[in-house]
């Protein structure tokens, strides 16, 4: 008897707008082939309006789940059935994930960034300084904290946002949180673990855009890192390399949150460095 064949693909993909340029599916299905799964990444342009509808299509079709990726990333969520103890804190979906009948948002964007993270530093009792108070701030501060990281500082241009932030963080983790006004430049301070940009200074084309922080008086075995992905070798990372830090680029969060996705829909672990070399090949590295 021959092999049965299966034609018909697990569907996973993602739903935003502006959506042309999002390379996550191109990371995510070099994972797919390289495991020789029978699945695909679908990038879908949905429209604000549409979003319950995509969300009720996905959930017709049968699909494991979905990325969410701007301006969908709070909208998602009263189109699910739950949240995960992440996303919950946050306020914010990028996964929705397939569980028997019930449809749940995860957020794996600051999850990502603390794989990457792991890779240099236990996070437990570091002090942890985050530029930016956006959607990837709070994922990012919310997850450092709930890793056991001891202190977040959140400096952030906008004095509500960053505020906010900083009072989500110490009322809804153990770790004690402060908040800073960005109206000079931040000047490293010797208790200062780890300092990542999670604003969006330094992303194409704004290649030369500057985060204003004096790292003079950073310890020397801080870690400095960085949100964007794209050019991953941002000002704010030469400038850290230039003074003999150790740096993480934002290719490493993205790579991350990917694993961490697939993980969700299918419960396999796989290859973050075959996705990390599809990213690398695509921004020519
Ligand atoms: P948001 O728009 O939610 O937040 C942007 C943040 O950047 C705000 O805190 C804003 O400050 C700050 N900011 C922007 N421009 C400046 C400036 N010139 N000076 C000072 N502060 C500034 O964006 P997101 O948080 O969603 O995304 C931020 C970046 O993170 C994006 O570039 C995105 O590419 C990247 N990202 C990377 C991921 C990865 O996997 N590598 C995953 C998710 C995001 P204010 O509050 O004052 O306006």
């Amino acid at each position: 008897m021959p092999t049965p064949h299966n034609f018909l693909a697990e569907l996973v993909g993602c739903f935003a707008t502006p959506i042309a340029e999002n390379p996550t599916v191109a990371m995510i299905e070099s994972a797919f082939r390289h495991h020789g799964m029978n699945a695909r990444y679908i990038n879908c342009e949905v429209q604000p309006a549409a979003l319950g509808e995509a969300a009720r299509g996905a959930r017709a079709m049968g699909w494991r789940g979905f990325n969410c990726s701007l301006p969908h990333k709070v909208a998602i969520i009263q189109h699910l059935d739950g949240l995960g103890q992440s996303a919950a804190t946050i306020g914010a979906v990028n996964c929705a994930v397939r569980r028997g009948d019930k449809w749940i948002g995860e957020n794996t964007d600051g999850v990502g960034f603390m794989k990457s993270l792991a890779t240099l530093i236990d996070a437990r009792g570091k002090s942890i300084v985050v530029f930016g108070a956006g959607g990837a701030a709070r994922a990012i501060a919310v997850e450092a904290a709930l890793a056991g990281a001891r202190h977040i500082a959140i400096v952030n241009r906008s004095v509500a946002r960053g505020r906010e932030l900083a009072d989500l963080v110490d009322a809804k983790t153990l770790a004690t949180a402060e908040f800073i006004p960005w109206n000079k430049s931040y000047r490293a301070r010797g208790e200062d673990d780890v300092f990542v940009n999670a604003t969006s200074i330094g992303l194409y084309p704004d290649v030369e855009g500057r985060v204003d922080a004096d790292l003079s008086a950073a310890r020397r075995d801080a870690i400095v890192a960085d949100v964007i992905p794209n050019p991953p070798r941002t000002l704010f990372l030469r400038e850290a390399e230039a003074r003999g830090l150790r740096t993480l680029d934002g290719l490493g969060m993205l790579v991350n949150q990917g694993v961490v996705s697939i993980r969700h829909w299918f419960g396999v672990d796989v290859e973050a460095s075959v996705m990390r070399r599809t990213l690398e090949d695509l921004f020519a590295i």
